[in-house]
């Protein structure tokens, strides 16, 4: 039998588009290498507060996914978001979060999925993609041995740069200037400020992106940060990226008072897709979420964009199998509902980029837009070209 649609990942994106395929009515499956959805979590598990949508995703409509999740999701909330300099210098701004529980996020938007008439796979790896007259042969390992399942259409959401990607003939983000590496621990015993998002900036600790401590409430944190390997000083080159994070926890002068009593009890890696968005529409094949560059650039964001994309995605399979729309609707609707907000977050990132080049620079740049545009930054408006260059020469006046 051919199934209407095989999703490979069942995170946030490849979740969605299941949900979303399966109250279209479609035959479709889900895969997960994970013998556990959503486990391990690899995520500081920051969701906007759905109030803020308005201002932060204005014109996305496929917002259910995100607006809706039961209360026991929710671990805390948080008010402010605050970035500090490399020097230590702070920059606070008032926005709602949600810190969340992603494994339990994650297991709910499957189990919407299920109830919609979607399967899943779970410990499942798919390894190779093979086009069929009538779409796909999905070949892989499972829990009881080799499998071998056939789709009209496939979907990967397989997370940042999946060799899968080349299969179905798109190209997987692969320069290094748009990938984020990560490392997080969650620690016990900190003393975070439960009503703020702290994020830290600095070539010693997080050259080409920042540290972050997301406080989960009763002294729990996610304490985490991102390196971009072309921003890593010369003598920090060979330093394992586990190193940079022991240097903010107890070297940084803000953050080790808060951290360095603390306790690891665990730890993950993973990359974050920070360039713009990819080609995202193949022959009878579409990339969502993290595997699309879906991701808010400037602040290392997926989780809402992911859910958007995949929402949008089941439903143009649906459309495109009835024979009322082209495949290639899927990137034109994404784009009209989320596409200025990851643009955005790209050119964002773009300006930031001239910043990470050095801490002086850093320093100099938020001190000068720092508090002003603190709001813009965490809501991803991006000042005026104009602006920025007036910036630029006040900053290179000031060295
Ligand atoms: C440390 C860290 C912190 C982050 N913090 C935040 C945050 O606070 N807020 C936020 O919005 N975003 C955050 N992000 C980004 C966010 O996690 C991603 O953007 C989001 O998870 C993307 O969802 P996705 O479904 O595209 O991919 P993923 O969540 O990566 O899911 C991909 C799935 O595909 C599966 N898979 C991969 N290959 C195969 C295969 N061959 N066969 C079968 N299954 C496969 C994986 O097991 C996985 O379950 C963070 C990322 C990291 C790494």
């Amino acid at each position: 039998m051919t199934l209407d649609l095989v999703v490979i990942g069942l995170g946030p994106g490849g979740a969605s588009t299941l949900y979303s395929a399966a109250k279209h009515g479609l035959k479709a499956l889900g895969i997960d290498k994970r013998r556990e959805i959503g486990v391990p979590i690899q995520c500081g598990e920051l969701l906007p507060q759905p109030h803020t949508y308005k201002e932060i995703l204005p014109k996305a409509k496929h917002l259910e996914l995100l607006t809706s999740f039961p209360d026991n999701i929710i671990r805390n909330k948080a008010r402010y978001v605050s970035l500090y300099s490399p020097k230590g210098v702070e920059y606070k701004d008032a926005f709602d979060t949600y810190i969340i529980d992603r494994s339990r996020y994650d297991k709910w938007l499957v189990s919407k999925a299920i109830e919609a008439g979607g399967d899943i796979w779970i410990g499942s790896t798919v390894h190779k993609l093979e086009k069929t007259s009538k779409g796909y042969r999905v070949l892989g390992r499972g829990r009881s041995g080799f499998f071998e399942v056939e789709a009209k259409v496939v979907v990967i959401a397989a997370g940042a740069s999946s060799k899968l990607i080349e299969m179905v003939g798109l190209e997987r983000e692969s320069d290094e200037h748009n990938l984020g590496h990560v490392v997080q621990y969650v620690m016990a015993g900190v003393e975070a400020d439960e009503d703020k998002i702290e994020m830290y900036s600095g070539r010693r600790y997080c050259p080409g992106a920042y540290a972050w401590i997301i406080p989960r409430g009763e002294g729990y944190a996610n304490v985490g940060l991102g390196i971009r390997k072309p921003y890593v000083r010369k003598e920090d080159r060979d330093l394992p990226i586990i190193e940079f994070l022991h240097r903010f926890i107890y070297d940084h002068p803000v953050a080790s008072k808060k951290l360095s009593m603390g306790k690891a009890i665990s730890v993950i890696g993973g990359v974050v897709p920070v360039g713009p968005p990819l080609k995202s529409v193949g022959d009878n094949a579409l990339l969502v979420g993290d595997s699309a560059n879906q991701v808010i650039a400037s602040l290392g964001a997926g989780v809402p964009t992911s859910v958007v994309a995949g929402s949008i995605a089941g439903e143009t399979v649906a459309e495109y199998l009835s024979g009322d729309a082209e495949l290639s609707e899927y990137e034109r609707r994404w784009r009209r509902e989320i596409g200025d907000a990851i643009n955005n977050g790209y050119q964002l990132r773009l300006m930031i980029d001239t910043l990470c080049r050095s801490d002086t620079l850093m320093e100099q740049g938020l001190k000068i837009f720092g508090q002003e545009h603190m709001s813009d930054f965490v809501r991803t408006k991006v000042p005026a070209a104009s602006k920025f260059l007036v910036w630029i020469e006040k900053i290179a006046r000031t060295l």
